[in-house]
């Protein structure tokens, strides 16, 4: 898709803030420092369009940009914060909750994992929760310019078996640094974002 225009709606922090549409909607989660801003931003070919999300203190609210007037982006918080207290843990698990459970326009949500190391265990909840969920998942792989190409298959294959993928859910290597795989992020979210 040709981004000609993208518009950060609202940052909301409860359901009677989300936007009153009934446009499709993709969702990107990850840890803190994954490359979430970064791969969003590639998809909008903006430079600093979303922010990065890790900076503790900052209030925790889902982004939703809005492209062409078409379909919704909704940034997810960063998770995983090793500064963020406890509290504020538990207030984001609730708003993410809140929102997959009852966000009618969500066709899917990308979840970004790096592709260098193994799967968190706080990567396999956050995956297990979607299955739980049943909204289709992307998995992508971020920062896959730092591993070799002949080591891509293993990347793939440890996270698929690390976070236990189901058949049908995509795995895709990405990079920030050089685009790879941006039109395969692309493809899967023009075929899940209908509203
Ligand atoms: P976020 O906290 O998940 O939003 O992560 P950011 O997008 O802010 O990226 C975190 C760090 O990883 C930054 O230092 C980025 O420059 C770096 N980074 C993000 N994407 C890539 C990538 O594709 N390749 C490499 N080599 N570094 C990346």
């Amino acid at each position: 898709m040709q981004v000609n225009d993208v518009e950060l709606t609202i940052s909301a922090v409860s359901p009677a803030q989300y936007p009153d549409t009934n446009l499709g909607e993709v969702a990107f989660v990850g840890r803190s420092n994954v490359g979430k801003s970064s791969l969003i931003n590639t998809l909008l070919q903006r430079n600093k369009m979303a922010r990065t999300s890790s900076t503790p203190g900052k209030t925790q609210t889902l982004n939703f940009y809005l492209l062409n007037q078409e379909l919704y982006f909704v940034d997810v918080p960063g998770f995983g914060y090793a500064k963020v207290s406890k509290k504020a843990r538990a207030e984001f698990a609730a708003m993410i909750e809140e929102y997959l459970q009852t966000r009618q326009q969500l066709g899917g949500v990308v979840q970004l994992v790096d592709a260098r190391h193994e799967p968190t265990d706080l990567d396999i909840s956050m995956y297990e929760y979607l299955r739980y969920y049943e909204v289709p998942v992307l998995v992508v792989g971020t920062k896959i310019d730092k591993v070799k190409k002949s080591q891509w298959n293993k990347s793939e294959s440890i996270h698929r078996k690390g976070l236990g993928l189901q058949p049908g859910d995509d795995w895709v290597p990405f990079s920030a640094t050089n685009k790879v795989g941006q039109d395969a992020v692309w493809e899967w979210i023009d075929q899940h974002a209908t509203g």
